[in-house]
C-alpha cells in the first residue's frame, strides 16, 4: 500500500527540498488511529516547516503540515472508530512528528477530537490551527469580561489566517472590528469579511514613544508582536486585555509596563498547541456556531500538496490572503 505525500529532505549543506513523493504505508510512525486525510492546511509554522524548518523539525526526511482533517481508516483506541470524521491541530504534529500534508497520517487517539456537526472536513481546514486560535483568543478576551458594549476591537496581521477568522467571529459577534493591514488592497476583501475600519499598518508601525495614547480599544487579537503590540499596549481601555498570539512582526517586546500599572491591561498569552481536549472541544464548537460558513468559504484559496513548496515560502513573506486549504487527494 502507498499514499502520497510531500517529503522534506535535508542535504549535508544543510539546505532543504521539499516534493511530492509516494510512500509505503509501512513507513508511517506508530500511533492508535490511522486517518485518511482529506484537507489539510497553510500555516506560519508549516512555512518554516517546508522551508528551512526554523528549528522545529528535529529528524528528515520530514512530512510536514501541522493540521489535518479527514476520516478515521483504523483505530485501537475505543473512542474512534473507522469511518468517523476528526480533525487534528497542534501537539507538534507537522513539527517533530509526522503530518498532515499526505494522504495517511498515524497519530495518537489523545490529539484528536470528533469533526463538529456542521461541519465539512473542508471547511474543518479552512478554519485550520489559525482560525482555532484566533476562537481560542476570542473565547479567552470574553473570559476576562469583552463584550460588543465595551467598545472597538482591534485585530492585527487582519488580512492574514488567524486575522481573517477573527475578525469574521468578531464581526458575527456584533463587535466593531477595526481591521490592521499591511495590504490595502485586502480592504474590500476585510470589510466583506465583517471589519468596519481599516487601520493601516503603519499607523502602529512606530515604536512606542509615549507608554500610554489615548484609550481606543476594548480588546486585541494580536497575530503580529513586535513593536504594533508594544503600541497597541498603551491604547487599551482600562482594564482591556490583548490575546497576544503570534509573531509576524518580531518576537521582541520593546514595550513598557506602564499600560498593565496605570490601565490594568491584561496581556494574555494563546498557545493552541497544548491546549487540553475540552477546551479544544469548547473552541471547535463556538467556530461551528460563530462563524458564518459563508464569510469562511470566501477566505479559501484552494491548493494541493505541489502547490506547497511555493505557498510555504509566500506565508514567511505574509503574502498569503486568508486560507489556504490544501486538497492532499
Ligand atoms: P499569516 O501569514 O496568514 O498572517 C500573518 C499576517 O500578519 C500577514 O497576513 C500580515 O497581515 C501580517 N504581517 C506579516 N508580516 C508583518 C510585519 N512584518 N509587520 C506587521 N504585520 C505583518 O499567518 P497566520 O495568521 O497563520 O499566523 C499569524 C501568527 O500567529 C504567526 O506568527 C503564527 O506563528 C502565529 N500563530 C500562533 C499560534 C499559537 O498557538 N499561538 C497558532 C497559529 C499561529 P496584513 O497583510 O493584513 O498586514
Amino acid at each position: 500500500m502507498t499514499f502520497k505525500a510531500l517529503v522534506v529532505e535535508k542535504a549535508d549543506d544543510g539546505s532543504t527540498k521539499a516534493s511530492v513523493q509516494t510512500l509505503e504505508e509501512s513507513l508511517l510512525p506508530d500511533g492508535d488511529v490511522t486517518v485518511a486525510v482529506e484537507y489539510s492546511t497553510l500555516n506560519y509554522k508549516d512555512g518554516l516547516c517546508i522551508g528551512p524548518g526554523g528549528g522545529l523539525v528535529r529528524t528528515y526526511p520530514h512530512v510536514p503540515g501541522i493540521d489535518f482533517a479527514g476520516r478515521v481508516e483504523t483505530s485501537t483506541d475505543e473512542r474512534y472508530k473507522p469511518g468517523d470524521k476528526v480533525v487534528l491541530t497542534g501537539w507538534r504534529v507537522g513539527e517533530v512528528w509526522w503530518g498532515g500534508y499526505a494522504q495517511k497520517a498515524r497519530v495518537k487517539a489523545d490529539w484528536l477530537v470528533p469533526l463538529p456537526e456542521g461541519l465539512t472536513t473542508q471547511d474543518a481546514m479552512a478554519i485550520g490551527t489559525a482560525g482555532f486560535t484566533a476562537m481560542l483568543a476570542i473565547m479567552a478576551l470574553e473570559d476576562h469580561g469583552l463584550k460588543p458594549e465595551k467598545g472597538p476591537v482591534l485585530v492585527t496581521g487582519a488580512a492574514g489566517g488567524v486575522g481573517s477568522v477573527a475578525t469574521a467571529v468578531l464581526a458575527h459577534l456584533g463587535y466593531e472590528v477595526a481591521a490592521v493591514t499591511g495590504r490595502p488592497e485586502t480592504e474590500d476583501y476585510l470589510r466583506g469579511l465583517g471589519a468596519s475600519r481599516i487601520v493601516p499598518r503603519e499607523e502602529l508601525a512606530e515604536t512606542v514613544k509615549r507608554p500610554l495614547e489615548s484609550e481606543t480599544w476594548a480588546g486585541c487579537v494580536d497575530a503580529v508582536g513586535g513593536a504594533m503590540l508594544a503600541r497597541v499596549l498603551g491604547q487599551m481601555k482600562h482594564s482591556a486585555s490583548v490575546a497576544a498570539v503570534g509573531l509576524a512582526g518580531g518576537a521582541a517586546l520593546p514595550a513598557t509596563v506602564v499600560p498593565f500599572l496605570l490601565r490594568g491591561v491584561n496581556l494574555l498569552g494563546i498557545d493552541s498547541v497544548m491546549q487540553p481536549y475540552q477546551n479544544r472541544v469548547r473552541a471547535w464548537n463556538r467556530l461551528a456556531r460563530d462563524l458564518p460558513l459563508d464569510k469562511l468559504r470566501a477566505m479559501i484559496q484552494p491548493a494541493t500538496l505541489s502547490d506547497l513548496p511555493e505557498l510555504g515560502a509566500a506565508i514567511l513573506k505574509g503574502a498569503v490572503k486568508g486560507r489556504a486549504v490544501v486538497d492532499v487527494n
